[in-house]
């Protein structure tokens, strides 16, 4: 599949608008094969993963992006994470009966199925480094209205946000457009500006899902279409793959964090299950006493 799991920058020239659109197919579609999620849970996971890929092109790190959606409702965890390198992985947690039981309401989807509750991004450089922190209640009907919220009233900076999801012959498919109105624009309070602002959102408010994930346009031409009037110049885009960061030894260091009857099963053994790819870890009794150090005791 061409054209797909991918970030790319762009800017319309002229107008102090800075964007991103992010294209996710095969990789999202390899991170919910993964689970067993009933559609609705796949599709803001889906949403969340397009959101997370977004909001982590706009900021320049190296190292750890990670969206969490936390609440109260059917669904009370939603997980994105990218790595500075492209690797997504994500997870969702959710009660099976009460997602069953949203499903036969209407209404929008966050106060549905996610309930009040927090939007939060960090992004971990590694030890010695200052965490970037940014959270929002969520107060809106889609992440994508919650996430503007959070780029208004936390870093006063206009944002809009179109994303959204489907599934097709070929899988699940994601796709976003992000457009923000830079803080250097001089003329920003001018009736001028707020115009070309306004006519970049309406723009955007144009674009129909089908055609941000058509197979047969690249993202230039899809931002093309959209903004040639106003010197659209984009970049060379970001390539995404779905990869986990979990392993053996990783768990076995985790295991070793925490009392050994907490994690001790009724065999003697432990069996972790990683959330985000679900990839089953079984440790014998045998392999505790080494990870425990008592093997030679
Ligand atoms: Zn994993």
């Amino acid at each position: 599949m061409k054209n797909f799991d991918l970030a790319q920058t762009f800017q319309l020239d002229g107008l102090d608008v800075r964007g991103r659109l992010v294209r996710l197919g095969p990789t999202l579609d390899q991170i919910l094969k993964s689970h067993d999620y009933p559609e609705v849970v796949a599709e803001m996971l889906a949403e969340t993963l397009v959101l997370g890929a977004a909001l982590a092109s706009i900021l320049k790190y190296d190292g750890l992006f990670t969206l969490q959606v936390q609440s109260d409702g059917p669904i009370s965890l939603l997980v994105a994470d990218l790595t500075s390198a492209g690797d997504l992985r994500g997870y969702a947690r959710f009660d099976a009966d009460r997602v069953a039981e949203a499903q036969t309401k209407e209404g929008a989807k966050v106060p549905r199925l996610l309930g009040s509750g927090h939007l939060a991004f960090t992004v971990d450089q590694g030890p010695d480094t200052e965490r970037y922190q940014g959270i929002v209640a969520l107060e809106g009907g889609t992440l994508a209205a919650c996430a503007q919220n959070y780029f208004r009233s936390s870093e006063q900076l206009e944002t809009v946000i179109f994303l959204g999801s489907e599934k097709n012959a070929d899988g699940h498919q994601a796709g976003a457009v992000l457009v923000q109105r830079m803080p250097t624009d001089k003329k920003k309070d001018s009736d001028e500006a707020h115009e070309e602002w306004h006519r970049v959102v309406v723009l955007l408010s144009s674009l129909k899902l089908e055609e941000l994930l058509a197979q047969n346009l690249s993202p230039d031409d899809v931002l093309y279409r959209l903004y040639h009037d106003d010197g659209v110049r984009t970049y060379e885009p970001k390539i995404l793959q779905h990869k986990c960061r979990c392993s053996r030894q990783k768990v076995a260091t985790t295991l070793k964090s925490l009392p050994r009857d907490e994690v001790t099963g009724d065999d003697g053994g432990a069996h972790v299950n990683c959330e985000f790819c679900a990839t089953d870890y079984e440790f014998t009794q045998t392999d505790l006493d080494k990870i425990y150090g008592t093997d030679e005791a």
